[in-house]
């Protein structure tokens, strides 16, 4: 099978690899589509990933064959996946922090290679604990799979916003408008929340309003946080959420809280160098600095829901459509200085 293999930072070969072969209790998947995060674009420019692997998570597909002792799936059906499902059992899950459970973050689906997602091949497997325990998602027919691929990136988004606690009618300021920043602008209109969003690049900014922004703010200078500021009669915004890997829209969200605001940080960080901020605004503002990653599966029966309601128009988040053998063209494009990408979703077949 095709598949995209990444060997070292800027080096992607489309190479032939073995289709998976898969144990009694496991799954394989045709990949029929699957989804660019921000978390794989960030893993494809780092010499921290491990080469070779076959990253790609957002996955949704048919099912291609199933383990002898598999009965509650069969061949053909249409599902989403989710690439990793925690243990429900152990501390961190019941404290809700479920991309600390070992399970969680030691089993994923693969293209063979290593347990790195896989979805950047024509065939993934699923392993049993996915298989038997929340990590395939039945399709209803009305459900088409560009959209079930959204359904990771859906639960991330809803996991963020309740680490925010908030009240609807309160507006809430989104710094980034790529795709997780999209998403983000839906739900909270959904939820009868205010969303501000800034973003460097214009064509974003006028997709979030499109998506029901209230006001959009261009630029990422260190100064933004005045705008916001003097948008919000000088109060400054109750909850900020942040989904641009970079420091000043850190100092930024920081600084256009009122006092008592949260920062939610929804983001990984390829830009790993110092960063100096006064902890004691921190304190005498009493802000509440919040971390954010992977998914809530408490919140899980919720985001299915609302993948499966058309209500919420999260395919309108989808700017670029592209074939696997393209997926170089399209980390540079989603990872280009004031890109105008948001969610990139790829087809392996
Ligand atoms: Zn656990």
């Amino acid at each position: 099978m095709k598949a995209q293999v990444f060997r070292g930072v800027d080096r992607l070969c489309y190479e032939d690899l073995p289709q998976p072969t898969i144990a009694t209790d496991e799954v394989l998947l045709k990949v029929e589509v699957v989804g660019v995060s921000p978390r794989d674009l960030q893993a494809l420019k780092s010499p921290d990933t491990e080469a070779p692997c076959v990253l790609g998570s957002e996955i949704a597909g048919t099912i291609a064959a199933v383990g002898e002792s598999v009965s509650q799936w069969w061949v053909g059906q249409r599902v989403a996946t989710v690439s990793r499902v925690p243990c429900m059992r152990c501390r961190e899950c019941l404290r809700d922090r479920f991309s600390l459970c070992s399970f969680y973050q030691n089993i994923t689906t693969t293209a063979g290679l290593s347990d790195s997602g896989g979805g950047f091949a024509e065939y993934v497997k699923v392993p049993a604990h996915l298989v038997h325990h929340g990590g395939l998602v039945a399709l209803p027919g009305h459900i088409t799979l560009d959209r079930a691929a959204l359904l990771q990136p859906l639960n991330l988004c809803l996991a963020a916003i309740d680490r925010l606690r908030f009240q609807p009618g309160q507006q809430v300021w989104i710094l980034g408008a790529g795709s997780i920043g999209s998403i983000l602008v839906l739900l909270l209109k959904q939820f009868g929340m205010r969303p501000l969003v800034s973003d460097p690049n214009p064509d974003r900014l006028d997709a979030a309003l499109d998506l029901g922004a209230e006001a959009v703010f261009a630029g990422s200078s260190d100064d933004l946080h005045t705008k916001i500021c003097a948008f919000t009669d000088g109060e400054g915004v109750e909850a900020a959420i942040l989904t641009e890997p970079s420091h000043i829209s850190f100092l930024n969200a920081l600084d256009g809280l009122r006092p008592g605001g949260k920062l939610v940080c929804l983001t990984d960080y390829a830009d790993r160098g110092a960063m100096f901020f006064d902890p004691m605004s921190v304190m005498r503002r009493q802000i509440d600095l919040l971390g954010c990653a992977g998914m809530s599966f408490r919140l899980q029966p919720m985001a299915i829901d609302l993948l499966f309601d058309h209500r919420l128009p999260l395919e309108s988040v989808v700017s670029d459509r592209l074939l696997l053998s393209d997926l170089p063209e399209v980390v540079e494009r989603g990872t280009a200085e004031k890109t105008a990408t948001r969610k990139i979703l790829v087809y392996p077949h």
